[in-house]
């Protein structure tokens, strides 16, 4: 019944050019690329100083409404959009988005290379190890991680003679500091150059952290969903004298590294972020950073790859960056400055980037202004705001959707009372753009089932309370042509003069910002600072973090911090159970709840259908 086949079966029928077609479609030189096998490459920093002065093109973001199991399709439309705009309108244009977790992949979601006629690719090359990325955050976290327990192990063990000994080596009778040495003296506010030098007082100051393991906040990190690692105790066997601990493993996606990734703007940038991350307070309350535990330089090192944007292509040949994949909800959920602002500068004055932002406009989109825009620079020209039939019934009160059960009438009906009702939700979307003086393109992403009366309303809807434009999308059934009166009216928005703003000022004070987010993007009446979190604040304020941007943590299923809230609910107050900090990526994070950051597998995973196929060794079942 339904024409197109499965999105791996869409991608496999279209045999991708090589990279270095595409690197050459770019005018990029030789030096700029390195090859990862034929569909793959890193494209090297170095562009952004060879054209350095050079207008940027126009900056489209892609967002969403409050999402729901019934999926909204912004992966799918970015790059419908990019595709339209480049085969249909002949713009140079460029899609950004992140890479994948392996986490959903093989969990509940399944990729996010797109779908239909509109993906990444080849999907298994980008849904599953891409070029290592996330194999390096891993790597550099948990480098850092036992760093923080060796060095608590070996302060408990040692003398300070023994400990500073073994910091401060002696060559040949000499002892010499290391340029991250000297650095963490200077913040101690001991002046001296030779280390032979220093007193007693001294000695015990520079070479103890005295980390307060109650506040440790760094945890170990894999890209695999595996819910028994969800709190774990470490430091059982003999060897370690009984210094075991409770501590936990996280998604990688929801390492602080990543969002550094995600938020640097380049190799010194990334060296700085790296080494000023706190991992824990002393006993003093002071904040412990991965420079002073000596490590910063090494994790570095382990991201200098990482750190160049993935050159990848759409099924219509369009260049594609996949790069970086922070997590949406514990972190800012937006895939690489970096790779924007290459972007930006090789499509040039008359061109567009189409970059995406996780989950909905209240969430990703928020801090895609609020964060990353404000850590690049760089002024946005137009929101996407993708929308379904299907999802906004669903918000109008339509009956909960179970995985693996046949949907209900009303989501394979028309129903156009339902759709007014679940309006709201992307009337509130809409209006949260709109707060940032940027124009909004409705997005109305058809499926099969979708009636025209219905689409038509949605498209009436959103013009009707502050849309720039609204309109009807089938990029997933037919491509670039599908979307080809989005791209229009896209270019329609972009010739727009942009009255960019930011939502909050960064000098207000945390619990200000909190509640200005709370009240203008979710609706709330005000927040509620539960005990641990006005701790926070205080400790944040007085450690000086208070400037840093707010990075809420919340359910991304509700503008509410309850998941089975849809719509737009107005009257609640946001409890913020905690607040913690990101200092090395530049955030403040509230806990509204509990958010889980190592994420589970379900009784029948994605993983059951995937396997290989020895004969063409090709991968098959993922989706
Ligand atoms: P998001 O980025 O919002 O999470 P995706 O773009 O990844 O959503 O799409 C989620 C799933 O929905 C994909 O498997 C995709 O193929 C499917 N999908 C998206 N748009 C449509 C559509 N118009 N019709 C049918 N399936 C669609």
């Amino acid at each position: 019944q339904d024409p197109v086949p499965s999105d791996i079966a869409v991608s496999r029928s279209q045999m991708p050019k090589h990279v270095q077609e595409l690197a050459k479609e770019l005018n990029l030189l030789p030096e700029e690329i390195d090859f990862y096998g034929k569909t793959k490459a890193k494209i090297s920093l170095s562009v952004l100083d060879r054209l350095k002065g050079q207008p940027n093109g126009k900056y489209v973001v892609v967002t969403g409404i409050t999402p729901t199991p019934l999926g909204e399709g912004k992966s799918t439309t970015t790059i419908g959009l990019t595709q339209a705009l480049g085969a249909e309108l002949h713009r140079n244009v460029f899609a950004c988005v992140r890479q994948p977790s392996q986490g959903p992949t093989f969990g509940i979601k399944g990729g996010a290379a797109g779908g239909g006629y509109s993906q990444v690719i080849p999907m298994e090359e980008f849904n599953l190890h891409l070029t290592g990325d996330i194999h390096a955050v891993t790597a550099a976290n948990n480098l850092l991680a036992a760093a923080i327990d060796a060095r608590m192990f070996h302060e408990s063990t040692q003398s300070d003679k023994a400990l500073y000994g073994r910091l401060v080596p002696s060559k040949k009778g000499k002892r010499e500091f290391s340029n991250i040495q000297f650095k963490r003296l200077k913040k101690l506010g001991i002046d001296k150059t030779d280390p032979n030098e220093l007193t007693e007082e001294e000695i015990n100051k520079f070479a103890r952290l005295d980390i307060d393991t109650s506040t440790i906040t760094w945890q170990r990190v894999m890209d695999t969903n595996d819910r028994f690692l969800r709190k774990i105790t470490i430091g059982q066997s003999p060897t370690e004298k009984g210094k075991t601990r409770e501590t936990q493993f996280d998604i990688t996606v929801a390492s602080e590294i990543m969002a550094v990734l995600a938020l640097t703007t380049d190799l010194k940038d990334m060296r700085e972020r790296l080494g000023k991350m706190v991992i824990a307070s002393d006993n003093k309350g002071n904040p412990v950073t991965a420079d002073d535990i000596g490590v910063g330089g090494a994790l570095t090192v382990l991201m200098k790859d990482a750190i160049k944007p993935n050159l990848m292509q759409t099924l219509e040949g369009n260049p594609v960056f996949v790069h970086a994949g922070p997590f949406a909800n514990i972190a800012h959920g937006n895939s690489s400055i970096l790779a924007d602002r290459i972007a930006l500068q090789l499509v040039g004055e008359e061109g567009f980037v189409v970059t995406e932002a996780g989950f909905g406009a209240d969430i990703g989109m928020e801090k895609f202004f609020n964060i990353k825009c404000r850590y690049s620079g760089l002024v946005p020209n137009a929101v996407v705001l993708v929308a379904t039939v299907r999802a906004l019934k669903m918000h109008g009160g339509g009956p909960v959707v179970t995985a693996g059960q046949p949907l209900a009438r009303e989501y394979t009906e028309e129903n156009l009372e339902l759709i007014e009702k679940g309006f709201s939700n992307l009337r509130k979307q809409i209006e949260n753009a709109t707060y940032f003086g940027v124009p909004v393109v409705v997005a109305v992403n058809g499926f099969a089932t979708d009636t025209l009366p219905e689409l038509e309303l949605v498209q009436r809807l959103s013009k009707e309370h502050g849309a720039f434009d609204a309109v009807i999308s089938t990029h997933w059934a037919e491509g670039g042509k599908g979307a080809k009166n989005l791209a229009e009216a896209v270019i329609k928005a972009c010739e727009q003069p942009s009255n960019f703003q930011f939502l909050y000022e960064l000098k207000l004070p945390i619990a200000e910002k909190i509640a200005i987010i709370a009240k203008k993007i979710y609706g709330a009446d005000g927040i509620e600072l539960l005990e641990e979190a006005q701790k926070k604040v205080d400790l944040y304020t007085a450690q000086g973090f208070s400037d840093l941007p707010i990075c809420m943590a919340k359910t991304h299923l509700s503008l509410t911090h309850q998941p089975d809230r849809k719509g737009a609910p107005t009257g609640f107050i946001l409890p913020i159970r905690d607040v913690r900090a990101s200092v090395g990526a530049g955030f403040l994070f509230p806990l509204v709840g509990t958010m889980s950051t190592m994420p589970g597998l379900p009784t029948r995973p994605c993983f059951f259908d995937i396997d290989l196929d020895p004969e063409t060794e090709q991968v098959e079942g993922l989706f």
